[in-house]
């Protein structure tokens, strides 16, 4: 029977296998649990000198394969290309990001060198299903090994305009590279739309039957969007578990009565935490009745902090809180408390349905899970309101529900907040009814059912042999 090989830059190792902070490995695990398949990429580790060993284990019912990176290999593929251009300039930050050739040639090896280890693991009519930023050649060093199977790929992250796109000098390259799978999925209508609008215009490729793109070599690339899902139910089950009760019970005490908005983010300067931070001291300053009686919940534990940019970050970050604190707070109150550490997942789920608001404000997310999570770990009787950023990738399901913002709108923010805040429970109920319904209609499983559905259609084209 043929099997389904995941690939990603980064594969869980069994300890993480059960916890982890990132939305990828979060879908893959959820995806492939009922699923034979083969999950295949870095192991996480670094060494002077890559081995091209891979070592193998299993993640409850997933075979696993993993090979370390040289450290020339992280430098210039995980930190360099992948995370200091590609990530920064993807989520519109085209100030954050820089370019270097010899890493961009660091990045294609690295791909190509991922390729060549897996292909003795493959057999012909086994799909892969390749995932995000970092291994966007991945297909074209497999065709060049002459891998003819079926090969899709999901951007996890935005896809930018064709303006921001080109200030990445490989542009083109990136692009004709992304023309060797079978399937191309986005995370929104809009970064699909972003990358049509750049392979039409720019590379002047047509398109056919509104989703088949024809490229140069004549091979015909589907193109749709496959905004990534949750499993509300195993949400739901978690964070009404007494896994986190305790955690809650401290929280409680420690609240005492006051409404409680929380954020959890990754610490990353796509999340717009500073915006965020500033937001809410705007509603302390215009609402004088919530001072004292809201206290904000900040879970962000650090990122890449040997990337440039986080470090920043997170300085920025520490200084902003530490200013609000020290302007509002008084003996018995605490306007924000910020905390840089990761928590077991229902526990985490367990503080999203203790709270009052959601606060999520990201700058530019592809999806945002977070946003997800806490809608369904609420408790329908009496739910919590979410505060969502039209740039999440989320909005574009939830915004009858939630209470959509522009992040880099303080006083728009702040308002949200306080509206969020007050709203009545009639209202709350029906908006979480809403995005909940939403949710399970369009979970992870039909995110990957839809996604592989369509990497077995015939993309109407004959492969050119
Ligand atoms: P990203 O993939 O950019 O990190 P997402 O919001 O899409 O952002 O996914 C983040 C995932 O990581 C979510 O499933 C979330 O529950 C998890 N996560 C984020 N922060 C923490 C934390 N502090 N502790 C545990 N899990 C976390």
């Amino acid at each position: 029977m043929s099997k389904l090989v995941i690939i990603s830059n980064r594969v869980a190792s069994a300890a993480e296998g059960k916890r982890s902070a990132g939305g990828l490995a979060v879908g893959v695990l959820d995806a492939l649990k009922r699923q034979d398949g083969l999950w295949f990429g870095w192991s996480g580790k670094v060494e002077e000198e890559a081995d091209n060993e891979v070592a193998f284990h299993r993640i409850g019912r997933i075979d696993c394969a993993t090979t370390g990176l040289s450290r020339k290999e992280y430098d210039d593929y995980y930190r360099g290309f992948s995370n200091g251009t590609l990530w920064p300039a993807f989520h519109y930050r085209i100030d954050l990001s820089r370019y270097d050739k010899r890493e961009y040639a660091g990045y294609l090896a690295v791909n190509e060198r991922m390729a060549r280890l897996l292909q003795p693991l493959v057999d012909p009519d086994d799909r892969l299903w390749v995932h995000d930023y970092h291994m966007i050649p991945f297909a074209r060093a497999c065709r060049r090994l002459g891998m003819r199977n079926r090969i899709g790929f999901f951007l996890h992250i935005p896809f930018p305009a064709e303006g921001v796109l080109r200030t990445i000098p490989p542009n083109r390259d990136l692009v004709q590279a992304m023309c060797d799978y079978d399937l191309l999925g986005f995370q929104t209508r809009g970064d699909a739309r972003c990358f049509l609008d750049y392979a039409t215009r720019h590379l002047g490729l047509p398109l056919e039957n509104g989703s088949v793109l024809r490229c140069a070599n004549g091979h015909g690339v589907r193109v749709g969007h496959y905004p990534i899902g949750i499993l509300p139910e195993d949400i739901q089950e978690q964070a009404g578990s007494n896994r986190g009760a305790h955690l809650v019970a401290t929280l409680k005490e420690g609240l005492q009565e006051r409404k409680l908005v929380i954020s959890v983010d990754r610490l990353d300067y796509s999340k717009g935490m500073v915006e965020r931070f500033n937001a809410y001291e705007r509603l302390l300053e215009s609402v004088p009745s919530h001072r004292g009686k809201v206290s904000l919940l900040q879970i962000a534990p650090s990122s890449r902090s040997d990337v440039e940019g986080y470090r920043h970050i997170r300085r920025q970050l520490e200084s902003t809180a530490g200013h609000i604190n020290a302007r509002w707070t008084e003996l018995s109150w605490t306007p924000i408390r910020y905390m840089n550490r990761t928590y077991e997942r229902a526990e985490l789920l367990s503080l999203f349905r203790a709270s009052q608001v959601g606060f999520v404000t990201p700058l530019r997310d592809g999806m945002n899970l977070v946003a997800k999570e806490y809608v369904a770990a609420q408790d329908e009787e009496d739910p919590g309101a979410l505060v969502l950023s039209e740039f999440a990738g989320a909005a574009d399901e939830l915004s009858d529900g939630a209470i959509i913002v522009n992040p880099y709108d303080l006083d728009a923010m702040a308002r949200a907040l306080d509206r969020a805040l007050g709203m009545p429970l009639a209202e709350r109920k029906e908006r979480h009814g809403v995005m909940l319904r939403g949710l399970r209609e369009h979970s992870i499983r039909e995110w990957r059912d839809r996604f592989l559905a369509d990497l077995d259609r015939p993309s109407a084209d004959a492969r050119p042999t």
